[in-house]
């Protein structure tokens, strides 16, 4: 029998978590291992493994609750910054299979390191050879 997913049993109340605010589409709480302190998960209710099945609506409840709690965490910790982070998929990093925005508390001392820069000096017509790539399905 395959593990039932533990956000699906934190938003049913089965497992317990930190909560910090909730709606009908929408749950935040407190990551149970966090980078820094104030490091939170934002989750829908509705059981979408990643990104690729999610549709509008309930993506941009998931992303105004994110918006609201990172003003609240930025209010309430006055952290130096935050990321926001979300993985879609094993080779990227995904370790619970229910989507989930995590919000990212900074410090300018802390250790973590968030490594988005790549290689520079790319040509110009491989970008445009790529660009065409993803319009094609816009
Ligand atoms: P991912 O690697 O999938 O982007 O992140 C999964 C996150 O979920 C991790 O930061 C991990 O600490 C957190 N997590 C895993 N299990 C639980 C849990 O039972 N409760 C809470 N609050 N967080 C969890
Ligand atoms: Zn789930």
């Amino acid at each position: 029998m395959s593990q039932p997913c533990i956000f699906c049993l934190i938003v049913t109340g089965q497992a317990p978590a930190v909560t910090l605010y909730e709606d009908d589409q929408t749950l935040a709480f407190l990551d149970i291992n966090p980078i820094n302190d104030g490091h939170t998960l934002v989750i829908p209710r509705q059981h979408h493994q990643d990104i690729h099945s999610m549709d509008e609506a309930i993506y941009r409840a998931v992303a105004e609750t994110t918006r609201r709690l990172t003003e609240k965490i930025h209010a309430a910790l006055q952290p130096d910054g935050i990321n926001l982070f979300q993985a879609n998929g094993k080779a990227a990093g995904q370790t619970v299979f229910h989507f989930h925005n995590h919000i990212l508390p900074r410090y300018a001392d802390d250790k973590m390191v968030v490594e988005v820069h790549g290689k520079l000096g790319v040509d110009h017509a491989e970008l445009e050879q790529l660009a065409e790539r993803i319009r094609q399905h816009l």
